[in-house]
């Protein structure tokens, strides 16, 4: 078991993503596995003031291995999508304001290039369901089966990648796709 580099790749990416404006306060959760250990962040903490004493490290069906803080509410997702993805190795989950927008109006956001090979026009969206459930786990475990990000429907976005900072790449890159065309879409009904 290979813990401190886990520990250490979660709270410098939680840095990154906070310092975007992608996780505003406590929001978003993170998670880098490698084997069957998974290291999540912990439940009512900023993802941008991290230290490796507060990961915690849990095994692939979620018992807890290290770290005496509770782990992200969201714990059941993240194993889910490892549990369906042998090729995941981080999942970040946050509630970034623009791709929310989307999410919470019900827009569809377009897929640019960039999103890889799969060519449907729009990035997939999830059906509701509250926050910290299975429910949610399932469809979030489902929707990613195809697919490298989702827009959970009222609520926010998932990411995923090869290791933990590509997935946060790809959460930067779904918020700027979603701003842009926001963006684009305001301005279209705009007279000038
Ligand atoms: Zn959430």
């Amino acid at each position: 078991m290979n813990q401190k580099p886990l520990a250490i790749e979660i709270c410098e990416t939680g840095r990154y993503i906070y310092s975007k404006g992608l996780a505003p306060g406590k929001s978003g959760n993170i998670s880098a596995r490698s084997h069957d250990t998974v290291a999540i962040t912990p439940s009512g903490m900023s993802l941008g003031c991290l230290n490796p004493e507060d990961v915690v490290m849990v095994d692939i069906g979620g018992k807890i291995l290290a770290g005496r803080k509770k782990p992200s509410s969201e714990l059941q997702l993240h194993l889910d999508v490892y549990q369906k993805r042998d090729d995941v190795q981080g999942i970040v989950h946050t509630h970034s304001p623009y791709a929310t927008g989307f999410a919470l109006a019900g827009k569809m956001i377009e897929r640019l290039e960039g999103f890889g090979e799969r060519k449907t026009p729009f990035l997939k969206m999830v059906k509701y369901a509250p926050p910290g459930t299975s429910e949610l786990a399932i469809s979030v475990g489902n929707g990613l089966k195809e697919e490298d990000s989702v827009i959970l429907k009222d609520h926010g976005l998932v990411a995923t990648g090869k290791n933990l900072f590509e997935a946060a790449l790809l959460a930067e890159f779904v918020e700027e796709t979603a701003k842009t065309q926001y963006i684009s879409r305001v301005l279209m009904n705009m007279e000038f």
